[in-house]
């Protein structure tokens, strides 16, 4: 049966292909390394299911790949004796795409209104797709491992869909016959492809053959003494391994024999991989047992929040048999795991340590992975909450401080570690919150994420010291007398004030009373022990939860002159008093960050400019 009817492509490739071949394109040399790793790939299945002692057709034929290029007929050809495809494998895998990172790149051009993604492409590699980049017409002629497999070929010019016919003689594996685009010639010249082979594929961990002859080196780099690795070595293999275009930031290379046998390569990133909003990277560690690939992508393997890790993990321990469902399981794999975490969280303690600077560098591209650790990570979360860095009080702006740092400085007889939320460093030093920790000379750490209220909440505690929102109703401070010309009002009409403004409040209160901590600012509310935070309230309404009205704890600075103009104003001018206490309260819920609907106070404020004006 030979059915050559056109098939179509699903609405996505379509898509993805119009992109590819109308952007003006500059790396469009990628696609060589595109097919060159899917033909590894499927070379590396195919010796895993060997290894696994499944049947394959043909075995003996050698796991290498030959490209050869025809510079007279303009044709480059990529051949493997990997695992082949099927002919639904073919119509689903060369047809469809289900790729999340592909879709994801898909959906986000969707919403940037489709402007030319440029490098963006090269970045996040499109795969297969990429090589209608250079090709005018492909041709893969294919036959599957599996022992029913056909000899097919699937072609298809890029545009709007392929055929796949029967192709007698094809062994197994794939052949990708590339007839190039008249611009693109060049990948019909040896020398040309030579050079981006060298660039993209070396670590490629089967050989390479060019018209026959050996370009890649095949080296298990991991494996090798550090003393005869270069620099450039491993940054070639950290771009490999982690198909990356950066540098690698840190990088981690050890081997160690008990409790188990391991020899692992890891690098961190320069660029965080989340940082184009492109979703969730996938775990980049991949696990090997003498060499041979187990897994690429463990599930499981590290903590998730680990998933910016890239490299490679050899374990002579390790079962070469093992399923990927039984992985999952494995209390061995689980060990492995656990070590490298341990290695992986010691890296970053040592850099920290070691070289603030750089450490303060990786740290504002990925807290974002450690806070997440914080919060999901609990049999980590000790050593994170170590690793975490913040802006502070006492501490210029850009300068990041951590916890433990924090607790050297702490004042003899200062109990608990301070901090506040808020959009920026700006809104926490004009706020009416930190005077009383500056009059005190306490440290007061600043965060600037929504997040971090969940991660201080999480932790609770640092080296047995509460962390202590400065915000919250049960912050206790000693009461200093506040350095101030103005006398206080006296305590009787502080009481008389504060059970007025109770009753004038009403439910929006849970309480007022005079403050010993205010210095210049007139009021300040504050969130009560059990009642959420402007953060978490922030979320839950982002997830349409019911959330009770906002009910603060009032305090009034009895020095300031609003706070004495509003007491006397009580008996004389009560209705002007009444507008004035429910200001002063929208204004502290403001500063606060808990006024959620503006829109009475901006009634309420031009009632109060009218008066103010006709007076
Ligand atoms: P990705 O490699 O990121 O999954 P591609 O678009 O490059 O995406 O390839 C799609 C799928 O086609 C692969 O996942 C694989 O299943 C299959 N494939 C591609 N090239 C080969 C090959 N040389 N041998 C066998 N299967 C292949």
């Amino acid at each position: 049966m030979s059915p050559s009817t056109q098939q179509p492509f699903q609405a996505e490739v379509r898509q993805l292909l119009d992109i590819v071949i109308h952007s003006l394109y500059t790396d469009r040399e990628i696609f060589i390394r595109e097919l060159v790793s899917n033909a590894s790939d499927a070379m590396e299945k195919l010796r895993h299911t060997q290894l696994a002692g499944g049947t394959i057709h043909d075995p003996d034929l050698p796991l290498e790949i030959s490209i050869t290029t025809d510079e007279t007929a303009k044709i480059l050809t990529i051949a493997d004796h990997g695992t082949g495809l099927t002919r639904e494998e073919l119509a689903r895998n060369l047809g469809t795409i289900a790729h999340s990172g592909t879709k994801a790149f898909l959906q986000s051009l969707k919403e940037s209104g489709g402007s030319t993604p440029g490098t963006l492409i090269g970045k996040f590699g499109v795969g297969f797709y990429s090589v209608f980049m250079a090709a005018k017409q492909v041709r893969v002629y294919t036959r599957s491992a599996q022992p029913d497999g056909e000899p097919l070929v699937w072609s298809s010019d890029g545009t709007s869909g392929f055929t796949i016919e029967d192709a007698p003689g094809q062994s197994r594996g794939a052949r990708l016959v590339i007839e190039l685009k008249d611009d693109a010639h060049e990948f019909a010249q040896a020398a040309t492809v030579k050079r981006i082979l060298e660039k993209y594929s070396n670590f490629v961990p089967f050989p390479i053959l060019l018209n026959g002859e050996r370009v890649n080196t095949v080296e298990a780099l991991w494996l090798k003494p550090k003393n005869e690795i270069t620099d450039e070595q491993y940054t070639a293999f950290y771009k490999f391994a982690g198909k990356a275009w950066d540098e690698p930031r840190f990088r981690l290379h050890f081997a160690a024999d008990a409790p188990l046998q391991i020899n692992a390569l890891l690098f961190i990133p320069t660029d965080n991989p989340e940082k184009f909003g492109f979703g969730q990277t996938e775990p980049g560690v991949a696990l090997y047992c003498r060499r041979v690939l187990i897994d690429a992508q463990p599930p499981e393997f590290l903590p998730e929040w680990m998933r910016f890790v890239r490299g490679v993990v050899d374990s002579e321990d390790l079962p070469l048999n093992i399923s990927r469902e039984t992985m999952q399981d494995s209390a061995l794999v689980r060990k492995l795991g656990d070590v490298i975490a341990g290695r992986v969280l010691k890296l970053l303690e040592q850099q920290s340590a070691e070289e603030p600077d750089k450490y303060s560098a990786f740290y504002k591209d990925f807290a974002r992975f450690l806070k997440e650790g914080v919060a999901n990570d609990f049999r980590h979360r000790d050593t994170l909450a170590k690793l975490l860095r913040f802006e502070s009080s006492l501490q210029d702006a850009g300068h990041l401080t951590g916890l433990a740092d924090y607790v050297t400085r702490m004042k003899d007889g200062q109990e608990a570690i301070y901090y506040q939320i808020a959009p920026n460093r700006a809104a926490i030093e004009a706020g009416p919150y930190l005077e009383a920790f500056k009059a005190r000379s306490l440290e007061v750490l600043f965060a600037y994420e929504p997040l971090d209220d969940y991660v201080f909440s999480s932790l609770r505690e640092f080296d047995g010291k509460p962390l202590v929102a400065v915000t919250r109703e049960d912050v206790k401070l000693d009461d200093s007398p506040v350095d101030s010309a103005e006398a206080p009002l006296p305590e009787d009409e502080v009481a008389a004030l504060c059970s007025w403004l109770k009753e004038s409040l009403g439910e929006s209160v849970t309480e007022v009373a005079g403050s010993s901590r205010l210095v210049d600012a007139p009021v300040l509310a504050l969130t009560p022990e059990h009642a959420p935070t402007a953060q978490m309230r922030a979320m839950m309404r982002a997830m349409q939860q019911e959330i009770e009205p906002v009910r603060v704890k009032l305090e009034i600075n009895p020095r300031h002159p609003m706070v004495k103009n509003l007491a006397a104003a009580r008996t004389r001018q009560p209705d002007l008093a009444t507008l004035a206490a429910r200001q002063l309260l929208d204004n502290a819920l403001l500063a606060a960050g808990l006024l959620e609907d503006p829109r009475d106070m901006v009634k309420r404020l031009n009632d109060l400019l009218g008066r103010a004006l006709s007076r």
